[in-house]
């Protein structure tokens, strides 16, 4: 809940860039998820700074989504702000040769910039749903590239500072679908990725090749977060889960995806609950038969009840 003096605040310093209660379904490519008790959509720099320190004033707590392809968001909703990058979104060649992208660029545009100019290195992004904010954030990748691999440095804006910050790569502790030691609240305003003088036909086609490779074994026309667990060591969650007789399995309307095991489908009513009970019993068996305890990829949001923890 945030107090109606706060909301007055935040209304007088974002305008119509500010709603409450608002559904996060539509946000999340599950398609699940209750309401954010605000949605914030800054336009510009100042406006993210002025949000951010009226949350850490009154004690608001924030959450930055991307495009919701890796979140399950709570049936019960999210305490205080989520906020949206959706303005920052400028795209630009920097003067020694990298790409340099905002947090709310997509994917798909970062990979039509990159095929026009023929600029080589991110092509392993093309399949990977989301924008460059939620990319840092995951150390998001495929099987031979991920994000660590490009990234020169990040800028970010931490809660309490009043300028952002440039962070270079070798201060930066990526793992295994994580970016580790971002400080409480912080957000990543932009990342400069290297990349390679390349054709445009040399880039387009390693994408072609990429996205055929995926559209043969990803379950792509039904609402998921792509992978659910990650893959542990020297092993997959997918093969696991298969392996332990679980794919097609439901709990409501979610599925283990016939596909691909490692992926959860929603078949069109599921909720999170649903989800996470069908999560918490692939875990179970899994565990049981092969004596691995998978670990979630998938970021869990918001309000949850104990029973709900994965
Ligand atoms: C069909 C499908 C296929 C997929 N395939 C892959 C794949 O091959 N490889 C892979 O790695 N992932 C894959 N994913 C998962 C997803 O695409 C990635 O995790 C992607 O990076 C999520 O980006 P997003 O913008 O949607 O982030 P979100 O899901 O919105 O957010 C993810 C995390 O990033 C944080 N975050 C987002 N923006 C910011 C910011 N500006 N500052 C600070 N924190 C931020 C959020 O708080 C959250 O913790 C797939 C998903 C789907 C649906």
């Amino acid at each position: 809940m945030i107090a109606n003096s706060v909301k007055q605040q935040l209304r007088d310093a974002l305008g119509d860039a500010v709603a409450f209660d608002v559904p996060l379904s539509r946000h999340s490519s599950l398609r699940i998820g209750g309401p954010a008790d605000a949605l914030a959509t800054p336009r510009d720099r100042r406006e993210l700074a002025r949000l951010l320190a009226l949350c850490a004033e009154h004690g608001v707590p924030s959450f930055v989504l991307g495009r919701g392809f890796n979140c399950l968001i709570a049936d019960a909703g999210v305490d205080g702000v989520v906020i949206k990058l959706d303005a920052f979104r400028a795209l630009e060649r920097t003067p020694e040769g990298a790409v340099r992208a905002e947090a709310g660029v997509t994917h798909a545009s970062l990979t039509r910039f990159c095929v026009e100019r023929g600029l080589a290195g991110l092509e392993f992004g093309a399949g990977i749903p989301g924008v460059v904010g939620g990319w840092i954030a995951m150390n998001a990748g495929i099987g031979t590239r991920e994000v660590r691999d490009v990234v020169l440095e990040i800028e970010r804006i931490v809660p309490g500072q009043q300028e952002s910050e440039r962070v270079p790569r070798s201060a930066l502790h990526f793992e295994y679908r994580a970016l580790l030691g971002l400080p409480a609240g912080a957000v990543i305003l932009a990342a400069n990725f290297e990349v390679e003088e390349s054709t445009s036909e040399a880039v387009r086609a390693e994408v072609d090749r990429l996205l055929a490779l995926r559209a043969g074994s990803q379950p792509l026309n039904v609402p998921s977060c792509g992978s659910v667990f990650k893959n542990p060591e020297g092993d997959y969650a997918g093969r696991l889960i298969e392996a332990a007789g679980l794919k097609g399995e439901r709990v409501g309307g979610a599925q283990i995806s016939p596909v691909h095991a490692n992926f959860i489908a929603n078949t069109g009513n599921a909720t999170a609950t649903d989800v996470l009970q069908l999560m918490a019993r692939a875990q179970e068996v899994v565990e049981k038969e092969a004596g691995v305890r998978l670990e979630p990829e998938v970021r869990v949001v918001g309000r949850l009840d104990d029973r709900e923890r994965v």
